[in-house]
């Protein structure tokens, strides 16, 4: 933590106190139906943080980034991005969506699915020039995936598939990613390697923030947590907020006390 407020120049927390947030919620209810998915909901991610979103299935975790994104409507509350309107700060934001949630079926190869998410430097409809396949390819080179551009994406193995989707989001070149459980259900060399990218991003004073459910992890990789269970828990830096208490809070009876005191030794 310290090294990395050196690097930074100053801590997350105190950029937090700077007032200078990446995304901040505020009142965020989302219900589908008759059903809240979120309730009133107050976050506020940090510029340059690395944020964990912790909390049981159905907690509303993939909704709340939904709801950032602005992909489902909110029933109430506000969001906003670097300070503003998301619609004025949606071209900085980049999504990696739960894998499952994605089909591909459709025959695309995988240096065309990283283009996708160039969009915005290409334009519609005009020709993709020799540096936009450059810089694709670059990014696939940082997930170690350069090798597969020319793959239909539908014949990779799960693993391969998320690292061609952390490839597009690094084309996206944004400020803010945004990413739904990444490591669920890669191997563990693809894990590693996702991490060493996501903690680039946040050298080069990115900022992070990942649905996650590995609680083991947690310590080791990211710097602040965000409980929620469809109201917000607690949210805040690791060694403050990554505690018993919070997670029995946030799990109840599902998470056993050793458990919970096995984690804290790691923090
Ligand atoms: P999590 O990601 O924490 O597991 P979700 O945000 O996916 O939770 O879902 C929160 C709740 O909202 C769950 O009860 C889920 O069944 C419900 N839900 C999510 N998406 C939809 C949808 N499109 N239509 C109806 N209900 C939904
Ligand atoms: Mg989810």
């Amino acid at each position: 933590m310290e090294q990395r407020a050196l690097e930074h120049g100053y801590g997350v927390e105190e950029r937090l106190q700077s007032g200078e947030c990446a995304l901040e919620v505020s009142g965020l209810t989302v219900t589908y139906g008759e059903k809240p998915a979120l309730v009133g909901v107050a976050a506020q991610i940090p510029s340059g943080s690395m944020t964990a979103i912790i909390g049981p299935n159905g907690a509303g975790k993939s909704t709340l980034l939904k709801a950032a994104l602005g992909v489902v409507p909110k029933s109430s509350g506000t969001v906003r991005v670097f300070g503003e309107a998301l619609s004025r700060q949606m071209h900085r934001l980049a999504y990696v969506p739960q894998r499952a949630s994605v089909d591909w079926d459709f025959p695309t190869r995988v240096i065309d699915v990283v283009l996708m998410g160039m969009y915005r430097e290409l334009g519609l409809l005009r020709p993709v020039r020799r540096w936009h396949r450059e810089k694709a390819l670059a990014c696939l080179q940082r997930v170690d995936m350069a090798d597969f551009a020319s793959r239909q994406i539908g014949q990779l193995s799960g693993g391969q598939q998320q690292r061609v989707f952390l490839a597009r989001a690094l084309a996206q070149s944004a400020d803010l990613y945004l990413l739904d459980e990444p490591f669920a259900g890669v191997d563990a060399a693809t894990e590693r390697a996702i991490i060493d990218v996501l903690k680039s991003l946040q050298a080069e004073r990115r900022t992070v923030v990942c649905v996650h459910h590995d609680l083991t992890t947690v310590p080791d990789y990211f710097d602040r947590v965000l409980f929620i269970n469809v109201r917000k828990v607690a949210e805040g830096s690791i060694a403050t907020t990554f505690t018993a208490e919070n997670l029995q809070k946030t799990y109840g009876g599902r998470l056993a006390t050793t458990h919970i005191d096995q984690l804290r030794t790691a923090v």
